[in-house]
């Protein structure tokens, strides 16, 4: 049924969860758009008479934002309102069969790795050819760098194997070749992600390659920031400090998810380091790049976390002072380790665990960032809102860390701009500064 008002071969594309989900969805609309469909990524518009909605299947939250967003679009075809429903990711690939039993109404359900298939389904091709020449869906001054898909690390409470399966690393020709790409149409800062950074060339060249790559990234001629999220602690490649130090085009920063500051919870977790060696490792990157700015991400409520390792995961986080954090409640996922386990903490206690981490760290990046006032950074400026050009240090990645302020009444720069920013007010998350002269 043609419905009124609707662009025949107009794609919406919907990504929900995290930045590899991200690029999924710049894959997809950079194939469409080859294939001669007008695409559009989350367009408020709805015209399209095609919506995609590419989903998470991580914990509770996440699935649940899916499972609303996939019903919000049933309901529209219901409606009239769209004609066709494509449903993809990682929430689709963890559960189709009882996403197909339960919401009949979406057209077809495709798994992280079935591109193609989707592709065919909308009678486009696969263009081998377009590897590599990702569009962006973000502010083209920086791109999201997928260096490696899947993981085979074993933590207790993580379902990103199931739904991403092993670790398969890009080759390096193939990285540095998109990072060409990007750079030659403007892009200058690059944020590598992967399930984890760290295993990178284990299984392509036997050894852990991640070093190399950034030193070969950091010749890519118009990159001016190399961001790495996503590191695993656990045999950690030290060399890759060595080349974080060395290399200007490297940001000093590293996001490095530990989720645990207790060992008794850390060896429940499967994560194969201590409390000790976390320190230790903490220590040796602090030593080895004065001045790193270290994000992390830490669990609250995993089961057999007891009173007293919260409190030590408290001390942790008070003793570590992190430049960054983001803690979650642990969520039962099915076919994970943990789920062997009883979940018996109730979910208000795992709640006021969160946010007594939350409160702490409040403290500590209100403290850390005071020091910041009347110095001088180098800022990248991603947007104009409100009555403030709003851009990020060295130290700060989009959309989880904080922000620089200036004023635009005193200031005249474009997104994409690098400027000189002399702070002169802090938050908790935030800087407020002006143009350096
Ligand atoms: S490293 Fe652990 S938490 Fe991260 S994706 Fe792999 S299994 Fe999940």
């Amino acid at each position: 049924m043609k419905t009124k008002g609707l662009t025949k071969n107009k794609v919406n594309i919907v990504t929900l969860g995290c930045s590899k989900n991200l690029v999924d969805s710049e894959e997809l609309y950079t194939q469409l758009k080859a294939n001669r469909f007008r695409v559009t990524h989350e367009s408020g518009k709805d015209d399209a008479n095609i919506v995609i909605v590419n989903t998470c299947g991580f914990i509770d939250n996440a699935k649940q934002e899916s499972i609303d967003t996939i019903l919000r679009y049933a309901g529209a075809k219901e409606n009239g309102l769209i004609d066709k429903l494509y449903v993809t990711g990682c929430l689709s690939h963890r559960y189709r069969d009882e996403l197909e039993q339960e919401i009949p109404t979406v057209d077809a359900y495709f798994g992280t790795n079935e591109l193609p298939r989707l592709l065919k389904t909308l009678k486009a091709d696969y263009k081998h050819e377009l590897v590599g020449e990702r569009l962006l869906t973000t502010p083209a001054h920086f791109a999201y760098l997928k260096i490696s898909e899947g993981c085979d690390r074993p933590c207790s409470f993580c379902a990103i194997p199931l739904m991403r399966g092993g670790h398969v690393s890009k080759p390096m020709e193939r990285v540095l070749a998109e990072a060409k790409s990007f750079a030659q149409r403007g892009t200058k800062e690059l944020i590598l992600i992967a399930q984890d950074l760290t295993y990178y060339g284990l299984d392509l060249y036997r050894k852990r390659n991640l070093a190399e790559l950034l030193d070969r990234l950091a010749d890519t001629e118009g990159i001016e920031w190399i961001r790495l999220q996503y590191a695993y602690p656990a045999g950690f490649p030290l060399e890759v400090l060595d080349v974080i130090r060395e290399r200007p085009r490297l940001c000093k920063y590293l996001d490095m998810p530990l989720q645990h500051g207790s060992s008794s919870v850390l060896k429940l977790m499967r994560r194969g380091i201590t409390r000790e060696k976390t320190e230790g490792l903490i220590q040796t990157i602090r030593e080895r790049v004065p001045g790193i700015a270290l994000r992390t991400t830490l669990i609250a409520g995993h089961p057999g976390e007891t009173e007293a390792d919260f409190e030590e995961m408290y001390q942790f986080v008070a003793q570590s002072r992190f430049d960054r954090l983001g803690v979650f409640s642990y969520s039962h996922e099915e076919n994970t380790h943990a789920f062997t386990y009883e979940d018996r903490i109730p979910a208000e206690v795992k709640q006021e665990r969160v946010d007594a981490i939350m409160a702490l760290q409040e403290t500590i990046s209100a403290e850390l960032n005071q020091k910041k006032i009347g110095q001088t950074f180098k800022v990248l400026f991603d947007r104009k809102e409100g009555g403030y050009f709003v851009g990020r240090t060295e130290f700060d990645s989009p959309e989880v860390d904080n922000e620089v302020l200036v004023s635009a009444a005193h200031a005249s720069v474009r997104p994409g701009d690098f400027a000189r920013v002399t702070i002169t007010d802090a938050t908790e998350f935030d800087l407020y500064g002006e143009l350096a002269g």
